[in-house]
This record gives structure tokens, C-alpha cells and sequence, in this order.
């Protein structure tokens, strides 16, 4: 297995995706390439030497050695607050990846997909949605994207836009926009009965966002009748240390 090290990476870019995250492209030379859904720790390290790591899933495919993240900013967290709003373009952080072998999706896959996403955890779904376009894949893609409400929409612009065989639902939490259909609240069995495929179809389930959620989707999913191994999970519990 190859030994991942740590490797400088540039900031070259940022676009703000909603009031509370920022996508951050990083140059990093000698980036190996990755497969959707992967993701890299980022390293920060102080001018006195404290360090201090954190997890991120990569939101795009990789353009040579130029890699995208999308960050939340927790309040009161010691790593996101200064990736969305305090690091500049040309600061440096340190990169290790990619990571992560289960929670991915391949473009040679043919089995119909149905991405479930959580607040951010809606990044490494993202990445998987720009690979099918980027690969022209006809495999048909079905995203439950659950966030509190529009105004949180990551990547808004871009899903607004027409993708042949990706259907989208917004299940939002806390405020629904005029007209919705569905009432604001979390996640339930009828949401993954409309809106995802049904379980004889055998999709590749992936359900990314935080713990909870991941738990209660994943729970559904099996309800419907989803096969266990069919059901992959990423949490986006604490990472540090
Ligand atoms: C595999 C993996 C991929 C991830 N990908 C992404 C990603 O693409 N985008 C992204 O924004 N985050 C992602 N995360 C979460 C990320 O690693 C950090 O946990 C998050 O940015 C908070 O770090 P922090 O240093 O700001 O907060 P910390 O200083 O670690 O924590 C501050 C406080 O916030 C709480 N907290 C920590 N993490 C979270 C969280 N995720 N949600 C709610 N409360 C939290 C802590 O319990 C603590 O009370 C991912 C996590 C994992 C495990």
C-alpha cells in the first residue's frame, strides 16, 4: 500500500458557497490523483509549531495537481473557522491523501446510484456527481440533498443547472421556500420512497453528512428493503487529534 505523506498545498482559489462555507482549490504539486468520495486531511501548523489536523472530503475531480474542498464553518471550531475566513490565496496548508477506498464511486460502475446528503455532507456526493458529467456516464444518479433551509444550498448555481439522469429533492429542515410541497423537517421514509429508487432496482446507496443523520438515513434505507452491503456511509463526526 502506498505511504500517504504531507504535501504543501497553495490556496490559488475561493468561491463562498453559502454565508457559512467556502470552497477552497489548492495547488499541490505532486497531487496523486483520487476517485470520488475520497477525502485528505489538512494540516495547519503555527508559527510555534502546534499543529492541529482535521478531515475533508474532496469535491471535485481532480484537475492535475489542483485539488477543491468545500468547509463549513463550525463555530467555535479550531480548524474551520480559519479555512473560510481567515486563510488568503497564496497561504499554504499541508494536504495528505487521498483517503478513504469504500465510500467511493467509479464511473465504470452501471448500477443506478442514489447519493443521500446531510448539510456538507453533500461535498463528497458532489464529487461523484461531477465525475458521472465529467466521464459522460448515462448511469442514473438520484440526490436527497437535507439541509436546514435554501439559504444553505452549497452548489446552488451549478445543480440548478440541467444534468441528464441526475433528479434532485431538497428536503429542508427548518424553513421550506414559498410553494414547497413538502414540509420543513428531517429526513423520513417517505422522502427515500419518492425520491430514491426503489430497493428491487439494487442502487449504491452513499449517505454522507453528520453522525446522526447518516444513522437515521441508513436505517430507513434498510426499512425499504436496501441490502446492508449495498449501504455505504460516511460521518462527518469530530476529526482532529
Ligand atoms: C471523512 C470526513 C470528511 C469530512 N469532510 C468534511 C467536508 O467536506 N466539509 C466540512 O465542512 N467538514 C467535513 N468534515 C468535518 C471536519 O473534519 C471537521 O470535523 C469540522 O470542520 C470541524 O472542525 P473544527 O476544527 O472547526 O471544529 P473542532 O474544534 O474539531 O470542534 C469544535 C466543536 O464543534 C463540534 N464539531 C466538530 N465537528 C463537527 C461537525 N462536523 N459538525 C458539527 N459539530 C462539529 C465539536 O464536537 C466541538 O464541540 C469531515 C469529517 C470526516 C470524518
Amino acid at each position: 500500500m502506498r505511504r500517504l505523506t504531507w504535501l504543501a498545498a497553495e490556496l490559488v482559489a475561493t468561491t463562498a458557497e453559502t454565508a457559512t462555507a467556502r470552497t477552497l482549490r489548492f495547488r499541490v504539486p505532486g497531487w496523486p490523483g483520487h476517485v470520488a468520495g475520497q477525502h485528505v486531511d489538512v494540516r495547519l501548523t503555527a508559527d510555534d509549531g502546534y499543529s492541529a489536523q482535521r478531515s475533508y472530503s474532496l469535491a471535485a475531480p481532480a484537475e492535475g495537481d489542483l485539488v477543491e474542498l468545500t468547509v463549513e464553518n463550525v463555530l467555535d471550531g479550531e480548524v474551520s473557522p480559519y479555512l473560510t475566513e481567515v486563510i488568503e490565496v497564496g497561504d499554504q496548508v499541508e494536504i495528505r491523501g487521498p483517503v478513504g477506498g469504500w465510500f467511493v464511486w467509479r464511473p465504470a460502475s452501471t448500477a443506478p446510484v442514489l447519493l443521500v446528503g446531510g448539510g456538507s455532507g453533500i461535498v463528497p456526493l458532489m464529487a461523484m456527481i461531477r465525475t458521472r458529467r465529467q466521464a459522460g456516464s448515462r448511469v442514473p444518479f438520484r440526490l436527497l440533498y437535507s439541509l436546514r433551509d435554501p439559504a444553505r444550498r452549497y452548489y446552488a448555481g451549478e445543480l440548478r443547472r440541467p444534468d441528464p439522469g441526475l433528479d434532485i429533492a431538497y428536503l429542508y429542515t427548518r424553513a421550506v421556500p414559498e410553494g414547497a410541497s413538502r414540509a420543513a423537517g428531517r429526513i423520513m421514509l417517505d422522502d427515500l420512497a419518492e425520491g430514491g429508487w426503489p430497493a428491487t432496482f439494487e442502487p449504491d446507496c452513499y449517505v454522507c453528512g453528520p453522525t446522526g443523520f447518516v444513522e437515521a438515513a441508513a436505517d430507513l434505507l434498510l426499512a425499504l428493503g436496501h441490502a446492508p452491503e449495498r449501504i455505504r456511509t460516511e460521518r462527518f463526526g469530530p476529526t482532529g487529534g
